[in-house]
């Protein structure tokens, strides 16, 4: 049985609610001002039994106590409330999703299937919020009396956000390298006999996802599609044993020369919709400067700012391209569940949610 939304709050729903992305989720809506989860999906193997019987929950304590007797649905629309976030295992979540969306459910998602679709927004509210209007051409492109939005990939979030302040100095090359959080791989994920005291330099498509989606987050909104930002972008992902925290180094060329206190000034002034609007899963600086030699660091930083802000330090000189600096992000907040509930946030701030 679904529970009945209360207070008010909108009913929203978990598709993957019992994965580890699920998990997330259902720990980042307890207690959410404006969204009341009322419905959880998985697999057959899920349905029928409650949340707690179907879920090996991974996250710290015990199975959330709102949740826990829930009984996990088919992940089909039927009783599914509009709005429902999406955190399915990315070989079923194409028809799955696009079944919701013509049916006219709102899916916020987090998996793959759909960030790259010329006509489905890959946002992320501080730097790209124009890019919902796509919307209305997915909409009638389609025929769908509902919608995707998704949000991007777990290490493509942290280059975005330390890149988004610096776009008006004319990106034109960037190399990025990752040190990626095992907690990135899902559960049970990356084998221990693999990745203790280990570097696994591979990442199964990881890397061309973040070279397409930092140019589409980046790029502008033209009227009816996105123009890619046209700067060149190489990735070099690496699985390293740390739990929780994206890491990156990057390199960076720009069109004009801006100078050290040029750089920082933006990174400090960097504010979004979801800052002017105060949205309730908004940083208030959402990406915040180190001035610490060896910062910032997954263990000390990660979980700062409810993990939803991007740390950023060291930047130097390069001595082959302009600019090299760290950046560091919380995969599985910032970069998976709390991405999606932030832009939930700004579409119902933008009334999204009401079409
Ligand atoms: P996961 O732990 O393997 O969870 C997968 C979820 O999908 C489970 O709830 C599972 O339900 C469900 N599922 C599997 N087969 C299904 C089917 N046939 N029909 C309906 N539901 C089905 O994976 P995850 O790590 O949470 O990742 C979920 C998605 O988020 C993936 O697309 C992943 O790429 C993306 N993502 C993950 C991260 C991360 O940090 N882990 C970050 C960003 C994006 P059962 O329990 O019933 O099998």
């Amino acid at each position: 049985m679904n529970k009945e939304a209360s207070n008010g709050r909108i009913p929203v729903g978990i598709l993957g609610a019992t994965g580890m992305v699920g998990q997330e989720f259902v720990s980042f809506l307890q207690d959410h001002p404006w969204f009341d989860l009322t419905w959880l999906g998985a697999s057959d193997r899920s349905a029928g039994k409650h949340y707690h019987e179907a879920t090996a929950w991974r996250l710290g304590g015990e199975t959330p106590a709102y949740v826990r007797d829930i009984v996990v649905s088919e992940s089909k629309p039927e009783g599914a409330p509009k709005l429902v976030f999406s955190a399915m295992d990315a070989s079923v979540a194409t028809e799955i999703e696009q079944a919701f969306a013509a049916a006219g459910h709102i899916i916020v998602s987090n998996s793959r299937n759909h960030r790259m679709d010329a006509d489905v927004p890959l946002l992320v509210p501080e730097i790209n919020a124009d890019h919902l209007k796509l919307i209305a051409a997915q909409q009638k492109g389609r025929g769908w009396k509902g919608q995707i939005v998704t949000n991007p990939n777990c290490s493509t979030i942290v280059l975005v956000m330390a890149l988004a302040a610096l776009k008006k100095f004319g990106i034109k090359r960037v190399v990025v390298t990752t040190m990626q959080a095992i907690s990135g791989a899902g559960y049970p994920g990356v084998p221990s006999m693999d990745i203790n005291a280990n570097v696994i330099p591979f990442i199964g498509g990881e890397e061309e996802k973040m070279q397409q989606e930092t140019q589409k987050i980046l790029g502008d909104f033209s009227g009816s599609a996105v123009e890619l930002l046209p700067a060149k972008v190489s990735a070099h992902c690496n699985r390293v044993p740390v739990v929780d925290g994206h890491t990156i180094t990057v390199s960076i060329e720009f069109g004009k020369k801006p100078s050290e206190a040029e750089l920082l000034a933006a990174w400090r002034a960097f504010r979004g919709v979801p800052q002017e609007k105060a949205l309730p899963s908004a940083p208030p600086c959402p990406v915040i400067y180190m001035h610490e030699k060896d910062r910032p660091q997954p263990r000390r930083d990660v979980e700062r700012e409810n993990g939803m802000a991007v740390f950023v330090g060291r930047l130097r000189h390069c001595p082959v391209l302009d600019w090299k600096f760290v950046a560091l992000g919380h995969n599985t907040v910032r970069g998976a569940a709390g991405a999606a509930v932030l832009n939930a946030e700004i579409m119902k701030a933008k009334g999204y949610l009401d079409r």
